[in-house]
């Protein structure tokens, strides 16, 4: 079968298969975990909507792709303290993911990690880490740069070097539900640590009657104690009860910095122009920041996997 592999199941993942199946091309998609959404998580803990991963975004970011999945009016507004026009997924951002993974038809292979990739005769091999090998017409890695450059070494030495460059930020996200009538306002935020945002929302879409939400995103300095921050976020908020609920999630690569640096469309375009023929690359370290840029980075990636199997079809 001229099948294409996706290596992946996160959000570029996921819209590189939807992309696959609108064109009609068979596929097989592998996740190494055994849920799919990579780095986009939401549980619901006593009426909170609590997202451990990205939670809000600008109002001003591309919205299209919610369409056609279904969630058109899906977007809240949340606070913000030092920003304006942040919006939310209703039901939290894994809905995205959900809604994208109930379009795919193809075969997902969870908990199965791609150790390394090659090729021989045509036909692109893929090793897996507990020993199988799979075989494949073209290939997505819908997987970040940190594990790109691993399973490239063999296929793509080059592109592989340049991928091992990629450089992340860490971030802690802290979620923390009170009872509205427990906190002192106006609500404000310590500034002893590096917190690039933070928001609450009183929208009974994501808390329960009478309940608030704080979510913050800390960016720590290496080596400081993530589990001491909401602790130290209680403390100085003072409210009259403890936190109905708490949940802390730490991120040591959650964020590629090389997209934040002068250069990095140029720098990235060439990149890209070392891939194989019939391989593609997709997902937030390969593209700009909005969830809208890596939907279309799988799109594309699908795109060129597509126009390959076209183009060396016997
Ligand atoms: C805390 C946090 C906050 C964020 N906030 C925002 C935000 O405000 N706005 C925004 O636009 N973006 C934000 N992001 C980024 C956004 O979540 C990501 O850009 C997007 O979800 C990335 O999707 P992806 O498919 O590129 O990668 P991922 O979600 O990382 O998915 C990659 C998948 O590949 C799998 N994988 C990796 N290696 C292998 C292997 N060897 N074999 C098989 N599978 C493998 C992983 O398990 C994972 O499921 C945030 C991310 C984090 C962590």
């Amino acid at each position: 079968m001229r099948d294409v592999v996706i290596i992946g199941g996160g959000l570029s993942g996921l819209a590189a298969a939807v992309e696959l199946e609108r064109l009609g091309v068979p596929y097989r998609l592998i996740e190494v975990k055994p849920r799919l959404g990579g780095s986009i998580m939401t549980e619901t803990e006593a009426g909170f909507v609590l997202d451990g991963g990205a939670f809000a975004f600008p109002k001003s970011d591309s919205w299209d792709f919610l369409t056609p999945l279904g969630l058109a009016d899906s977007l809240i507004t949340v606070h913000e303290v030092s920003r304006r026009h942040l919006v939310a997924l209703r039901a939290g951002t894994q809905s995205v993911v959900d809604a994208l993974a109930a379009q795919v038809n193809g075969t997902v292979l969870r908990r199965m990690a791609v150790s390394s990739l090659g090729a021989m005769d045509g036909r692109f091999m893929i090793c897996l880490e507990n020993g199988l090998m799979l075989e494949a017409a073209a290939l997505i890695v819908a997987a970040p740069a940190r594990h790109a450059e691993r399973m490239l070494r063999t296929l793509a030495p080059e592109l592989s070097l340049r991928l091992s460059a990629v450089d992340y930020d860490t971030i802690t996200r802290v979620n923390l539900g009170y009872r509205a009538a427990d906190l002192n306002r106006p609500i404000t935020f310590p500034w002893d640590v590096a917190v690039p945002f933070y928001m609450w929302t009183e929208n009974p879409a994501r808390v329960p009657e009478g309940g608030l939400l704080l979510q913050i995103g800390v960016r720590l300095p290496p080596g400081q104690d993530e589990s001491a921050l909401s602790q130290h976020l209680h403390e100085h908020l003072k409210p009259d009860a403890p936190p109905l609920v708490e949940r802390v999630d730490y991120w040591p690569d959650a964020d590629p910095l090389p997209p934040h640096r002068k250069g990095f469309a140029a720098a990235m375009a060439s990149t890209l122009a070392m891939l194989p023929e019939g391989v593609a690359l997709a997902g937030s370290d390969y593209a700009g920041f909005a969830l809208a840029a890596r939907i279309a980075s799988g799109q594309a990636a699908a795109a060129r996997a597509a126009a390959y199997l076209r183009a060396t079809a016997g």
